[in-house]
């Protein structure tokens, strides 16, 4: 199949689907002779099952949506990177009944000292009551996610890769490495930084390149442990980039420079470690009998557009930074967060004319955001004389706990406010995890649906209680009458008249039932 991109007119009869708008799509197009070859056998194909895809498939799910994801690899992985889940993210999983199981498998660590590795204490008032780092193998937060998805209804195919696709005013035909060819009413790729979904799309991918790569895998040692311990002491003591630590049965995590930039696509080899390790630390260790051998780079880029037509990104296909800060995981699962709901909408049938369109809205600016502050931070931890300058200016300032904090709160996702328009501060901000009449609010979110929080009891969620459920009389810890959640937990609308509220209900939520029947 070709896989360049076919797009169409809007479709005048296409009631329940109010995709394209004119100029939204660039190079219309006519449907191809591939359109409506097969029937829709999905309402959305999901290409790559990491954290960002396992995510967005269960977050689907909570809403009927008919999900399958597509995973080229044939196993999970077995690379072990530890990655830190943020308070964003912890707070995302509580508010969907998950929590609890990923606290087993983490360790709690001080929400704070982590930005350039700047060491200070966790700052005066963060606002959540999930104020901590977990720590956790990607592979088990990985599995943990696809089996909540799966458990939901959402079905997963390892070992088959996406391999091109077509998009007409029905639906996206996708194509498999196989030959064979599926067909959905959408498409995202979360597919990561190398993303062929982007590609095939077209999408410009602008940024920064790779400056250096980093060689990350777990071995055997031959070298003697005194020796051992000596060595690595010795070179901490230098400004080198080393990193050498006992991983349990006899294992040891390596983490060493790269000779040069690569183009990644092969694995390193055990004798390419033997080198810079040879390069950095004079010895290598006697190196032996490999569990796994992985490499990663620091390039910085951010996609153009995360929608063309029925076909969107999130997650690494999207973004890419060096991990410093631990933030990309976290901010493909809260990609994940908003559009689950949104994409549900639009295949439902009661998305709002612009909705969709949100997605992109309100994540770009926030990669750009975390974009920039890893960009930061790499300068920070530079050894020239400059940057360290400017690191020890940054670090008298964070003394002052609200620049400490303001850091804190950027990293860890809860200073986010989405331009919701003219508002209090609170409009466009996530709430935090109250306690409510007869339980926690995030209790109230597990399916994944809007809420109102009424404190004058006077108030109706009417035709949208199929979409949005209703609390009276919820809390004092609340200091406005009334505040309405989107299903990401995000403030769309605070007030007590219910002429107003009906005018956002109809905003985030479409038409009442009886008008939209
Ligand atoms: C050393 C290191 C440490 C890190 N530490 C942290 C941290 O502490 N915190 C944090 O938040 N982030 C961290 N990250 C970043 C984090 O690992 C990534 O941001 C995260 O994995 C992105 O998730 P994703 O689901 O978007 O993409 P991925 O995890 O890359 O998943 C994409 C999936 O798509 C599959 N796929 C690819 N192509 C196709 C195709 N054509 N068809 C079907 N399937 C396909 C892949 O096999 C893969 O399973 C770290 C990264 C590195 C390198």
């Amino acid at each position: 199949m070709d896989s360049r991109q076919f797009t169409s007119e809007p479709s005048s009869n296409d009631a329940v689907e109010r995709d394209f708008t004119a100029g939204d799509v660039p190079g219309l197009r006519s449907p191809g002779p591939g359109a409506d070859r097969a029937p829709l056998m999905f309402d959305v194909i999901i290409a790559g099952c990491g954290p960002t895809g396992a995510v967005l498939a269960a977050e689907l799910r909570l809403h009927d949506v008919r999900v399958l994801v597509l995973e080229q690899a044939t196993e999970p992985v077995s690379f072990v990177r530890i990655v830190g889940l943020h308070i964003r993210t912890i707070e995302l999983m509580a508010m969907r009944g998950l929590l609890e199981r990923i606290l087993e498998h983490g360790r709690q660590r001080p929400a704070g000292g982590f930005f350039a590795a700047i060491t200070k204490p966790v700052p005066k008032g963060l606002d959540s009551a999930h104020t901590y780092l977990l720590g956790i193998p990607q592979p088990v937060i990985v599995r943990l996610l696809e089996e909540h998805a799966v458990r939901l209804g959402a079905q997963v195919r390892r070992g088959c890769a996406v391999a091109g696709f077509e998009q007409d005013d029905k639906g996206v035909t996708v194509e498999l490495a196989d030959g064979g060819q599926l067909r959905s009413r959408y498409l995202v790729g979360c597919d990561g930084g190398r993303s062929t979904v982007r590609k095939l799309l077209g999408v410009g991918f602008p940024g920064e390149p790779a400056r250096t790569e980093t060689l990350m895998g777990e071995m055997h040692l031959g070298a003697p442990q005194e020796e051992i311990t000596a060595k690595v002491a010795e070179i901490h003591e230098t400004d080198r980039s080393f990193d050498l630590r006992p991983f349990g049965a006899g294992i040891y995590r390596v983490v060493v420079p790269a000779a040069g930039v690569g183009d990644r696509v092969e694995p390193p080899t055990l004798e390419d470690f033997r080198q810079q390790l040879r390069a950095i630390a004079g010895t290598d260790f006697g190196v032996h009998s490999p569990r796994w051998l992985s490499r990663f780079g620091d390039a910085t880029r951010l996609a153009e557009r995360y929608r063309v037509g029925r076909v969107l990104l999130a997650g690494d296909a999207a973004h890419i930074h060096p991990p410093i800060g631990g933030q990309g995981l976290n901010l493909g699962v809260q990609d994940a967060f908003n559009l689950g709901w949104k994409l549900a909408a639009q295949v439902r049938g009661w998305a709002p004319e612009a909705l969709l369109d949100t997605y992109q809205a309100e994540r770009h600016p926030v990669a750009e955001d975390v974009l920039d502050n890893t960009r930061a931070q790499v300068e920070l931890l530079s050894t020239e004389p400059g940057p360290q300058a400017v690191r020890r200016l940054l670090t008298e300032l964070m003394d002052i706990d609200e620049v400490n904090r303001r850091l804190i709160e950027k990293i860890t996702a809860i200073g986010i406010r989405y331009d919701f328009g003219a508002g209090p501060d609170l409009l466009g901000r996530r709430l935090r995890d109250i306690d409510v009449k007869g339980g926690r609010l995030y209790e109230l979110l597990h399916r994944g649906r809007g809420l109102l929080l009424d404190r004058t009891g006077r108030l109706t969620v009417g035709g949208w209680s199929d979409r949005v459920d209703y609390l009276a009389d919820p809390t004092a810890e609340l200091d406005v009458p009334c505040v309405l959640l989107r299903p990401d937990g995000h403030v769309a609308w605070i007030g007590e008249d219910q002429q107003n509220l009906e005018d956002h209900l109809s905003r985030w939520f479409g038409e009442p039932a009886d008008r939209f029947a």
